[in-house]
């Protein structure tokens, strides 16, 4: 709906309840429960069956749909749950789904299917529940990634990454937690604390002399909220904190995601001063060309670029990631190199003229306290270049 309009949309719900249809036998029942949820209910089935038939829809949804001059490619999660086992009341039966929708969801798998232990009753629920006490009672917690200029090795910039470590359950991975943060419309009130921790932060960086900016990533919900001008704006404010030392990362998909209003708040944000940075570029297929009418500061290369550039010699993936770096200078980008983890690959991009580094080598993500800015700037490998043709 937002990258296409409703009428696409409407016509991939009907093409999609034609296949379903198409594999069901009779007796079965399908159904829409809304938006993009469906229910499937296969009556004197068991376990086995029921997972056949989710390998099926899977295999069957996998098939690319033909939307008047659009192809498109979906995905799904499918959860499966079984009476009388699991439960007998309807309502029950589509909650114990639901759960192992979720699993299957955050595992990225095809299916999942119900499971007490796993699942939990209600485990969910509860977990959304401690991730609103969580977000309250502010309990979760920033960890700081440094950027280092390749010029000098000096840290110029940290991007905050949540981290949520749960009472009971121990470390929460982000990837894990965010979407259920999406689900439960706790993404904002999330947003704003990250946004408010992170500056609070900087502004002590700030006042023990280090000139350093703080990075706050975004969720395609964040962007998309009229309110957030505003809502940046008074945070910079409270924490006396100037525009410049602040970058916002939206990732490539979100940023041409209902592009227009992308590049309307986009440019709310740049007029307040701050810096804007396209995240995971190259993940998706955008090219740098549509995405320069975004008006964006920066460019950080998706760590798949960065994965293995040095150590397989790729020549392909290195002149790819060499012209993306000419053509981001050339458009007045500023590009960032993350995701790396080893030294020949920091040598490797500093020659292919990248402006800032990240990843595991220079340092892990880390607690404000145990970050030592003031410390020297990061040794970078020393190669005699060739010299310039
Ligand atoms: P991201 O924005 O691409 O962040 C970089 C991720 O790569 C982080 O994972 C970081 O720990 C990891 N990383 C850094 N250097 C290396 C390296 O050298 N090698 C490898 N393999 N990985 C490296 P993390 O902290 O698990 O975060 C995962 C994702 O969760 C982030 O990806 C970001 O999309 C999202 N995220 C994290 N914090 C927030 C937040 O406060 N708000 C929002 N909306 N999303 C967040
Ligand atoms: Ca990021
Ligand atoms: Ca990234």
């Amino acid at each position: 709906n937002d990258s296409f309009g409703h009428s696409v949309g409407d016509e991939l719900l009907r093409q999609l309840g034609e296949r379903l249809k198409g594999i069901l036998r009779e007796g079965d029942l399908l159904a829409r429960l809304g938006g993009d949820e469906f229910v499937v209910a296969l009556l004197d089935a068991d376990g086995e069956r029921g997972a056949m038939m989710a390998q099926r829809i899977a295999a069957r949804l996998q098939e690319p749909f033909q939307l008047g001059a659009v192809r498109a490619q979906i995905g799904a999660s499918i959860g499966i749950s079984i009476a009388p086992g699991d439960a007998v009341e309807g309502a029950d039966l589509l909650r114990c789904a639901d759960l192992a929708m979720y699993r299957a969801k955050i595992a990225g798998l095809p299916f999942a299917i119900y499971n007490e232990e796993l699942d939990g009753r209600g485990n969910r629920i509860g977990l959304v529940e401690d991730l609103r006490a969580a977000i309250s009672g502010r309990t979760l917690e920033l960890h700081y990634q440094p950027q280092i200029e390749c010029a000098t090795g000096a840290v110029v910039a940290l991007e905050a990454l949540v981290r949520w470590n749960h009472p009971r359950l121990g470390n929460i991975p982000p990837l894990e937690f965010l979407p259920l943060a999406e689900d439960a419309e706790l993404i904002d009130p999330l947003t704003e604390l990250v946004l408010d921790m992170a500056l609070a932060q900087c502004a002590r960086w700030h006042a023990q002399g280090s000139d350093v900016s703080v990075c706050v990533n975004l969720s395609s919900t964040n962007l998309h909220d009229p309110q957030l001008p505003q809502l940046v704006r008074a945070a910079l404010t409270r924490h006396r904190v100037a525009p410049g030392s602040l970058v916002l990362e939206v990732t490539e998909t979100t940023a041409i995601t209902d592009f227009n209003r992308s590049q309307q708040t986009i440019k709310l944000l740049r007029d307040l001063g701050l810096v804007v940075s396209v995240d995971d570029f190259g993940a998706g297929f955008t090219s740098l060309a549509y995405l320069s009418s975004l008006a964006v500061d920066e460019l950080k290369l998706d760590r798949s670029f960065i994965h293995g550039l040095a150590s397989a010699p790729d020549a392909r993936n290195q002149a790819l990631v060499r012209s993306t770096i000419e053509l981001a200078h050339a458009l007045g980008l500023r590009v960032v190199a993350e995701g790396i983890e080893d030294e020949e690959c920091l040598e490797l991009l500093v020659e292919l003229g990248t402006d800032l580094a990240q990843g595991y080598l220079i340092s892990r993500p880390l607690p404000a306290a145990e970050l030592d800015l003031s410390a020297a700037a990061f040794r970078l490998p020393l190669r005699k270049l060739p010299p310039a043709a």
